[in-house]
């Protein structure tokens, strides 16, 4: 398909958008972890290196039908996926992380107003209801599929089904975490909060890195995917300086905590930011292919699990189609459900001598592997190429 026929850049508004013609062959998966179909298109925009989707008509009716059949933690009942710290295998909810670190760096101090936009089923209202006790606490989301749940969190005193113009008051705080990548026009939507911040609030953005997470790229219901200097020009386009660009509070995440820069300004990124670009989402998306192989191959021998019952092993359950015999999993909370008709088992439930593949970036899973191989001597773990 040639540059031409793509929509204006999302992020910038450049004219070109060069699309990523190899993502189309790839299986593709929803934020709520369910497998999809191949045959989406990934361009990267020649001005701001923005790597998005286009917003056409097909990409519109697909996701429409994610929303529809939306159910967020659908494999665990509902609740938060946990971050699991590689080494020991502890799980803490991400946002319960991010909480911390929000304390830790002295950005949110004992007392003060909270709007957190996209609030879904209240994660984080829940972790600022913890660590953040005096706190007023508010949220929104579209719709009021979580509103009572959300309303008994303590602290929060508003939740509002519609857009946070609706909510009345200013806030010291106002949080979107994993909203900015469904958004039609990030900066736009960000420079529109700014009116609901106190005089020296802080807006915090929370969104995947596919830098350090390539299975973002797969996700049909993400419009943009960011770098952290992508994600940075965006901000900044959008009015918004940033003060913190962090990509270690949440391992795959980036994390930008920033404050109102007066008008929106043209930022423009280091040249070369293009060619940086496509460079990282062309070995991302072969890194890809040649997991989709290796496990396809492994699979075909005996006993065959997946690691995770997440994004990353929902793709690759569609890529494999379904010739899956279990998912491995070490949240308790999913461990004796079925996913898609498979059961899904702790590590010591799995049939020995069976090969568990372990979708994880390298870095990684290097150790979940070596941690898991010294528990369960009995599995043969497999874990794709090393991501350059
Ligand atoms: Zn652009």
């Amino acid at each position: 398909m040639a540059a031409s026929d793509s929509l204006p850049c999302h992020l910038c508004g450049h004219a070109v958008v060069e699309p990523v013609p190899e993502y189309a062959a790839l299986r593709r998966v929803t934020s709520d972890c369910k497998p999809w179909a191949a045959g989406g298109w990934l361009g990267v925009c020649r001005a701001c290196g923005g790597v998005q989707k286009r917003m056409d008509a097909t990409w519109r009716a697909e996701i429409e039908r994610v929303y529809d059949e939306y159910t967020i933690y659908h494999q665990s009942g509902g609740t938060e996926q946990p971050v699991f710290a590689a080494a020991t295998g502890q799980g803490k909810a991400r946002s319960e992380r991010i909480v911390e670190r929000l304390v830790e760096s002295g950005l949110a101090g004992s007392t003060g107003r909270l709007l957190d936009v996209g609030c879904g089923n209240g994660a984080l209202l829940r972790a600022c209801s913890r660590l953040l006790p005096g706190w007023a606490l508010a949220g929104t989301e579209i719709n009021d599929k979580y509103k009572t749940e959300v309303e008994a969190i303590p602290g929060v005193s508003v939740m509002q089904v519609g857009g946070a113009a609706d909510v009345p008051g200013e806030f010291d705080f106002v949080t979107l975490v994993h909203v900015l990548e469904h958004v039609p026009s990030p900066s736009e939507f960000l420079a529109s909060l700014k009116a609901k911040l106190v005089c020296g609030g802080n807006l915090m953005v929370e969104v995947p890195n596919y830098v350090d997470n390539p299975f973002d790229l797969l996700i049909v219901d993400h419009s943009t995917h960011f770098s952290a200097e992508v994600l940075r020009g965006v901000a900044a386009r959008g009015g918004v300086a940033a003060r913190v660009l962090a990509t270690d509070w949440v391992a795959k995440e980036l994390t930008l905590v920033g404050v109102p820069s007066g008008g929106q300004s043209a930022y423009s990124p280091a040249s070369g930011h293009f060619e940086t670009s496509l460079a990282q989402v062309g070995q991302r998306l072969g890194w890809l292919s040649a997991m989709s192989r290796q496990a396809r191959e492994l699979a075909q021998g005996g006993s065959f699990g997946l690691f995770g019952t997440s994004i990353a092993a929902m793709w690759l359950f569609g890529e494999l189609e379904g010739r899956v015999d279990f998912f491995v999993d070490e949240d308790p909370t999913r461990v004796g459900r079925t996913c898609f008709g498979k059961p899904v088992l702790s590590p010591q439930q799995a049939p020995a001598g069976s090969r568990v593949w372990m979708a994880l970036p390298s870095k990684i899973g290097e150790q979940v592997k070596a941690r898991l191989t010294s528990q369960c001597s009995n599995l043969e773990f497999h874990l794709p190429p090393e991501l350059v």
